[in-house]
């Protein structure tokens, strides 16, 4: 089974997430901010799939993906970023910079469109 890790700090929504993606048959490993993801990704276990949500303590989810797309060992992992706060500036500079392992999902997060942009990710998870 593949293995998606999910970054979201609040709890309701990373249970629905959690839910929702568990639902396409992926194990689901949960962290609660992008300090947390980082570590878990940095202690060697491996990953097919992010999911991301944008607006978090400690380390947000733009700083993640930063340090993912810079970093030899992460760069090629698709990275989906939900986000209720889709600030169309940041956005643009986001994909700008990371175009190809990249997706966005606004919230409410429905779940044909969360299984679209993670099936659109070149195929990943194959
Ligand atoms: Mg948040």
């Amino acid at each position: 089974m593949k293995k998606v890790l999910l970054v979201e700090d609040d709890s309701v929504t990373r249970t629905l997430l959690k839910r929702m993606i568990e639902g396409f048959e992926y194990d689901v490993t949960e962290a609660l901010n992008g300090k947390i993801a980082w570590e878990t990704l940095c202690s060697g276990e491996s990953f097919d799939l992010v999911v991301t949500d944008i607006m978090m303590p400690d380390m947000d989810g733009r700083e993640l993906l930063h340090l993912m797309r810079v970093d030899d060992r992460f760069y090629e992992i698709p990275v989906v970023i939900v986000s209720g706060e889709l600030d169309k500036n940041m956005l643009s500079r986001i994909a700008e910079e990371y175009p190809e392992y990249t997706r966005f999902q606004e919230k409410p997060v429905n779940k044909a469109a969360l299984y679209n942009a993670i099936s659109s990710l070149e195929d990943p998870l194959s």
